[in-house]
């Protein structure tokens, strides 16, 4: 460990949509000043996020215009409107239109601009938390942080799922997973032959983007795709209401985590994605195979994969486009697990508090730890991870730090925590 940085209010661990949210949120109700709150992120603000746009060629949003990183819903329309860029607000048949990814990364700059936000950024990782008698210690790869609030927005960090079958091809050349930080789909060869495997927006928005003359696109997707314009149904975003559903049952419970589950339409693909697809199957630059790989063997820089249904293909490379791994098995999660007296329950899922989202203390006490993002899903419901979950944790949270706050200043003590 090497310096300890005292100073600090708030500390965003993430600086993600979600974190980049609460810094927004916090600043602009003037809740702290931008000299007090840290944000600790290895990979700058929103890149991790920019990066896996780009690793899967999503170039519009999937949501509409009025779920971004800043508070007024409007704000994302008037500066497209500003700067005469409405033509990347894409009209969708159902609902409202929906920004392109440089618009909603642009509109995102500008806030952090306004805010100052970029000043706030540690390139760190933080490795281990703990919560001391009225404050939180932060270890991190650049020495220790003392701070009042930690807020945990760290996404699904780099837990991600191989099939099976690619367990041990996993560090060969021609496997690789849509996510892993290395892959880079321009450096994919013109003429190589591809397979990508998935049948969800990931693996759709992948192989209609790596079409191109003298490239064979091979898509193995087992199920017939599943259109659903949004992850989930659209009461689950009033976050009232229905999530007393989740509320009525225990905290980090398999109860909640199921019925989470249900009311997500994970492996589904938007409309727009689904009419792509279509064209270029049409066109024939996508030959999709119905069947699931059984095995993959890799034979001098080349993969070959044997199916179910017996076919077998010989690819340049194949990547996996199949999902995202348990939302509470990032690095940091997993320690803190181990290692703290956070209490966990359900795989590994933290025990929030429903009103505020502070992570309790296995003595059943309040810590100063707030979640936001996928792994607050047991409280918020299937939006959890996206935009408008992040708005959601964001009120919450500045709920709390406002309360928190004004005691403080009225000089009202509450026992330590
Ligand atoms: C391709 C794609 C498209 C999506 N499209 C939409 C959409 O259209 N609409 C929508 O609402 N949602 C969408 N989502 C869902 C959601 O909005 C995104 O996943 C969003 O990135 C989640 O934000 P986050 O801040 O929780 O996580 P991330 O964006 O993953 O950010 C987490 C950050 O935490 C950092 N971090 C992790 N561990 C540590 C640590 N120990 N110390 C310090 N920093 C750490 C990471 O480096 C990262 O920068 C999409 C998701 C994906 C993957």
């Amino acid at each position: 460990m090497t310096e300890t940085n005292t100073d600090t209010l708030v500390t965003i661990v993430g600086g993600g949509v979600h974190g980049v949210h609460l810094a927004v949120r916090l600043l602009q109700a003037d809740l702290i000043d931008v000299c007090e709150l840290q944000i600790l992120d290895p990979t700058g603000l929103l890149e991790s996020f920019r990066r896996k746009c780009r690793q899967c060629g999503m170039v519009e949003f999937r949501s509409p215009f009025v779920h971004h990183v800043g508070t007024d819903p409007f704000s994302l329309r008037d500066f497209a409107r500003e700067r005469g860029r409405e033509d990347e607000l894409r009209s969708t048949t159902v609902g409202a239109e929906r920004p392109t990814a440089s618009l909603f990364f642009d509109h995102a700059e500008w806030l952090c601009d306004q805010y100052g936000i970029e000043s706030t950024l540690l390139d760190a990782r933080a490795t281990d938390i703990k919560n001391n008698q009225g404050n939180v210690e932060i270890e991190t790869t650049q020495g220790c942080i003392s701070s009042q609030w930690c807020l945990l927005a760290v996404g699904h960090g780099r837990s991600f799922t191989y099939p099976e079958w690619a367990r041990e091809l996993v560090s060969t050349e021609p496997v690789t997973h849509v996510w892993e930080p290395t892959f880079d789909p321009n450096t994919i060869d013109e003429t190589s032959t591809v397979g990508i495997v998935g049948g969800g927006i990931t693996a759709a928005q992948l192989a209609t983007m790596l079409t191109q003359p003298g490239r064979d696109i091979v898509l193995f997707a087992r199920s017939p795709f599943r259109v659903e314009t949004l992850e989930a149904s659209t009461d689950w975003m009033h976050f009232s209401g229905i999530t007393e559903k989740l509320h009525s049952r225990p905290p980090a419970s398999r109860a909640r985590e199921e019925l989470v589950a249900e009311a997500r339409y994970d492996g589904t693909m938007p409309p727009y994605v689904f009419r792509r697809l279509q064209r270029a199957l049409k066109q024939e630059q996508i030959e999709l195979e119905r069947s699931e790989i059984t095995v993959a063997t890799e034979a001098g820089g080349t993969v070959v994969t044997t199916c179910r249904d017996g076919s077998a293909f010989c690819l340049d490379k194949l990547v996996c486009a199949t999902g995202f791994g348990s939302q509470y098995d990032n690095e940091l999660f997993r320690h803190l697990r181990r290692e703290s007296t956070l209490q966990t329950g359900y795989r590994g899922a933290p025990v929030l508090d429903d009103d505020t989202l502070r992570w309790m203390r296995q003595d059943g006490t309040p810590s100063r730890i707030a979640v936001s993002g996928v792994a607050a899903q047991q409280v918020l419901g299937p939006f959890a991870r996206n935009v408008i979950g992040a708005r959601r944790a964001g009120e919450l949270i500045a709920g709390l730090l406002e309360s928190e706050l004004k005691m403080k200043q009225r000089g009202v003590s509450r026992p330590e925590i």
